[in-house]
C-alpha cells in the first residue's frame, strides 16, 4: 500500500473508530480476547479506509500461544494491506519470558523486513536488550519507538541508533524538543485526547506552527510508512 498520504497524523492507535478513518494507523487485533483490543470483537475484517499495523505485543504472549500468534501473523501479512508491522518489543513486565519474547520479536523484526513495513515498537525496561537485536541484523526498515516516555539521554542515544521516536500524551518537554523534526511521530495509542490536540501540544512545546508541525509529520509518514 504505497501511494501519497495527506491526511494521517496518529501512527498509532488502538481506537478503531470513524475518527481513525484514514486518519491513523489502527493497531490491528490478533487475538480476539485481548485485554489490549476493547473496541474490536471476533475477528474482525480490515475495515476499508482505515491504515493498519499488525504484531504480537508481548502483554499477549505466553508460551502456549506464541507460535500459534506467529502463524496468525503470517497469514495476515500474506493477506491483508498493512502499512507496519507491530506494536511488538520487549517489557520486563510482561509476564512471557525475556527468553520467549526475544524469540518472537526477532521473529517480527524478520517479517517487517521481509515485508518491506516500518516496525513500531514497544519497550519497556529491555533497551539494552532490545539495542542488542538491533545489532543483530543488517536493518532496511525504520523502528520506530513509540509512546516514548523516557529520559532525554535516553531519546538521545535511540536517536544515535537511527530510531525514531513517537510521543503521545506523555512525554518530557525537553525530550519533545530534542528529537529532530524528521525523527517524530505522534501518537494517540490508549488515550482519550484526539491527535489534533497532541499536535497542538507538541508544536506549542517545540515553539513552531501547528501547521508547520502538521506538515512535518505528515512528510516523514510519507517517508517512513509510504515509501515510493
Ligand atoms: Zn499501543
Amino acid at each position: 500500500m504505497k501511494k501519497n498520504v495527506t491526511d494521517i497524523l496518529d501512527i498509532h492507535t488502538h481506537k478503531l473508530e470513524a475518527d481513525s478513518l484514514g486518519k491513523s494507523i489502527v493497531n490491528y487485533p490478533l487475538l480476539a480476547d485481548s485485554p489490549l483490543y476493547m473496541p474490536f470483537a471476533g475477528d474482525v475484517e480490515v475495515d476499508r479506509g482505515y491504515y493498519y499495523s499488525v504484531g504480537i505485543h508481548p502483554w499477549e504472549l505466553t508460551e502456549h500461544n506464541a507460535g500459534q500468534l506467529l502463524d496468525y501473523l503470517k497469514q495476515q501479512l500474506r493477506k491483508k494491506q498493512f502499512v507496519a508491522v507491530g506494536e511488538a518489543g520487549l517489557d520486563k513486565l510482561a509476564v512471557a519470558s525475556m527468553e520467549l519474547q526475544l524469540t518472537v520479536f526477532k521473529a517480527q523484526v524478520r517479517l517487517s523486513e521481509e515485508y518491506g513495513l516500518p516496525l513500531i515498537i514497544h519497550c519497556v525496561k529491555a533497551v539494552d536488550e532490545l539495542l542488542a537485536v538491533k545489532k543483530e541484523f543488517r536493518l532496511q526498515q525504520a523502528w520506530i519507538w513509540h509512546g516514548f516516555r523516557g529520559k532525554t539521554e535516553q531519546a538521545v542515544q535511540l536517536l544515535k541508533k537511527g530510531f525514531y521516536l513517537s510521543l503521545g500524551e506523555y512525554y518530557s518537554d525537553e525530550t519533545m524538543r530534542t528529537v529532530p523534526d524528521e525523527r517524530l511521530f505522534l501518537e494517540t495509542d490508549n488515550s482519550s485526547l484526539d491527535i489534533e490536540d497532541i499536535l497542538c501540544r507538541a508544536a506549542k512545546v517545540r515553539g513552531v506552527e501547528v501547521e508547520v508541525l502538521r506538515e512535518t509529520i505528515r512528510r516523514n509518514i510519507q517517508n517512513v510508512f509510504f515509501r515510493a
